[in-house]
């Protein structure tokens, strides 16, 4: 009898097998072609990671390796940024900009001109249009668009209080609370942010507020050879004099 061969449990063996073979016979069950796990705190974190948008499970895995060989302060700093950002920032109550304080500080400027409003979809619209420096007037977010294929409609965004804000404004000072002369219109040249537009322009030319929208056309730098026809379209349209 081979005693090397009664090794293997209930196996009927030749002596031809190599050891290498019965080794792997040993392995236990269910690890078989798996790496090991990692640990519990550091799985929760990567799943934690990849449900950021634009986050997938190996940018998900480069964060939390970069977390975890970093110095201590950084995850403290990254923790309680996250905490802060929670518990300190809101919507502004008069234009839904993201602010520490209500009324936001654009809103309590006294020195901006209340009166024109410039609507937009998201806060980060309203940076971008901020950094430009040339609007002097107040804000108004509307957290979206409408899309009634997402069944997203004026309820569902800031739109109510829009035309509330311009409805009872008086004509008392800054708060966001003078009276509204114009709303320019600075929704994205999208199907949606062009069918929110025009969905606006209607409600507000109804209360007797003139109506404008941002310019479109062609961009600096751009050949208009390369422009496509909704581009001319609206370039020619948005004319403008010389002067
Ligand atoms: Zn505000």
């Amino acid at each position: 009898m081979d005693d090397q061969v009664q090794e293997v449990p209930g196996g009927r063996r030749s002596a031809t097998e190599g050891p290498k073979q019965r080794a792997a016979d040993k392995r236990p069950r269910g690890t078989t072609g798996k790496g090991p796990a990692y640990p519990e705190s550091v799985d929760r974190l990567i799943s934690e990671l990849g449900r950021l948008p634009g986050i997938g499970r190996r940018s998900a895995e480069r964060l939390a390796f970069h977390i975890l060989k970093s110095e201590s302060g950084l995850a403290s700093a990254l923790a309680g940024a996250i905490t802060d950002v929670k518990q300190k920032v809101r919507n502004c109550s008069t234009c839904f900009n993201l602010t520490d304080a209500d009324p936001c500080p654009i809103c309590s400027d006294p020195s901006r001109d209340h009166g024109l409003v410039l609507v937009v979809e998201q806060p980060k619209d309203l940076i971008a249009l901020e950094q430009t420096g040339v609007h002097k007037g107040g804000f108004h977010v509307l957290l979206g668009r409408l899309s009634p294929l997402e069944g997203i409609g004026p309820e569902d965004l800031t739109i109510p209080d829009l035309l509330k804000r311009i409805a009872a404004a008086d004509d008392g000072g800054p708060g966001g609370r003078a009276k509204v002369r114009e709303v320019i219109l600075g929704l994205n040249p999208t199907l949606e942010g062009d069918g929110t537009a025009m969905y606006l322009a209607e409600q507000i030319r109804s209360l007797g507020v003139k109506v404008s929208r941002l310019a479109r056309g062609l961009p600096t730098g751009w050949q208009l050879e390369y422009a496509n026809k909704a581009v001319l379209t609206d370039a020619i349209q948005g004319r403008q004099d010389m002067e």
